[in-house]
């Protein structure tokens, strides 16, 4: 275990129903820390960008409109095993599989309306916090 840095999205499902305190009351309970955070409306262009990687999938179309259709909160968390700890806490990308009392498992409708993003690993972190908060974007927790 190290202390990793990994980015979180909030996505505009889980803005509309005003979950942002929820969700950072159990990163904050579960010892991550947030170093990093802003809140913004995606641009089509900026969505793509963001899931290249799923850019041939059938989904991709109707994924770009649900993370374009309203305000995103994004943030970068610090903590330890932060990216794995992060994705214990969002739950299975697919609700009706997330283990209970996860974030996607509370609350998700859907495989793809499901609240959060979380980076998957320790490049993907990297290039997704700097996709958002560049090199100078995320704040050292010096107390
Ligand atoms: P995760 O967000 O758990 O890392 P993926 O990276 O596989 O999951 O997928 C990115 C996002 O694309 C998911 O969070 C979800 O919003 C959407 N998605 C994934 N699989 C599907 C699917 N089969 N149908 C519709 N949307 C999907
Ligand atoms: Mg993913």
């Amino acid at each position: 275990m190290s202390v990793e840095q990994t980015l979180s999205i909030i996505k505009p499902d889980g803005v509309q129903k005003n979950l942002i305190g929820e969700i950072y009351s159990r990163f904050e309970k579960a010892g991550l820390e947030i170093v990093a955070a802003r809140m913004l409306r995606l641009s089509k262009q900026q969505a793509e960008g963001f899931y290249a990687v799923h850019a041939e999938r059938p989904f991709f179309k109707d994924l770009v409109s649900y993370m374009t259709s309203g305000p995103v909160m994004v943030q970068a968390l610090q903590g330890e095993d932060a990216i794995a700890k992060n994705r214990q806490i969002m739950g299975a990308t697919n609700p009706a599989e997330a283990d209970k009392g996860t974030i996607r498992a509370d609350f998700a409708d859907s495989i793809e309306e499901n609240i959060v993003h979380g980076s998957d690993a320790a490049d993907t972190a990297q290039q997704e916090i700097a996709f958002f908060f560049g090199d100078d974007g995320v704040c050292e927790r010096t107390r």
